[in-house]
């Protein structure tokens, strides 16, 4: 047997026989700590504990600390993610089981002739565009309650928010090139750029400001005010001195 074969066949065996032994945590009738036997009834936690089991399967072979590494900057964040109680498992707890409840982000299709000035991902990537990223991909995983709650907030139409174009474009090309690395790919992807991303559009004083899923896109907070510059400012690059003057 090769020393690279896997320890663990699957994810499910790495929960079972591993994960769960590990993160002991008190998880009945906890507000501040929720679980749901039937993970794997979450895209999002089966996505997140997939790539946790593939990270332990190189990390925790490297002996430079290598399962330090990845307790702390792998599993830590992402079962702080799962425990949350706004996060996936938010209608699930271990006295009442899993509760099939939230839905994938709503999205409404953009018009053609955006989808038409879209730019192409490249000959291997898995997702053509952004948009196809966005609708079959990352709506399905990031699924939150964002109807009728205060505190978080979605826009149908994203693709009307230059902010939220550019983010999700950026994390859908961040996607093509993480998911081809098979050990911490996934993982580094979540952490690194899937949720910071999310947070920023999820948050109410953020570009979605003005919209909500019941009544759809609004409007966009306005871009920056900014003035033209003093007439030559940047022609040359002055020194202080001249900039005070
Ligand atoms: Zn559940
Ligand atoms: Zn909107």
């Amino acid at each position: 047997m090769s020393i690279q074969q896997p320890k663990f066949a699957d994810v499910t065996g790495f929960v079972e026989g591993y994960l769960g032994q590990i993160y002991q945590r008190q998880v009945n009738d906890s507000h501040t700590r929720v679980w749901c036997e039937q993970w794997w009834r979450h895209p999002e936690a089966a996505a997140r504990l997939d790539a946790l089991w593939r990270s332990w399967e190189q990390l925790h072979r490297d002996e430079r600390g290598g399962l330090s590494h990845w307790l702390l900057q792998h599993a830590d964040p992402h079962m702080d993610r799962l425990f949350d109680p706004r996060g996936t498992f938010k209608y699930c707890s271990v006295r009442h089981g899993h509760v099939d409840r939230i839905e994938p982000l709503k999205t409404e299709p953009s018009p053609p002739e955006l989808v038409k000035g879209m730019a192409e991902g490249g000959p291997d990537w898995f997702y053509s565009t952004v948009v196809e990223f966005v609708e079959e991909y990352l709506t399905k995983i990031y699924r939150r309650q964002v109807v009728d709650v205060s505190g978080i907030v979605w826009c149908p139409q994203w693709w009307r928010h230059p902010e939220a174009f550019v983010r999700l474009e950026a994390l859908w090309r961040a996607w093509e090139y993480w998911r081809t690395n098979a050990s911490v790919g996934l993982s580094t992807w979540f952490l690194e750029h899937a949720d910071p991303q999310m947070a920023k559009l999820f948050d109410t004083s953020g570009p979605f400001k003005y919209c909500d899923v019941r009544s759809g896109h609004q409007s966009n907070p306005s871009p920056l005010p900014i003035t033209s510059e003093l007439e030559g400012m940047f022609t040359e690059p002055p020194g202080l001195g001249e900039v005070i003057r």
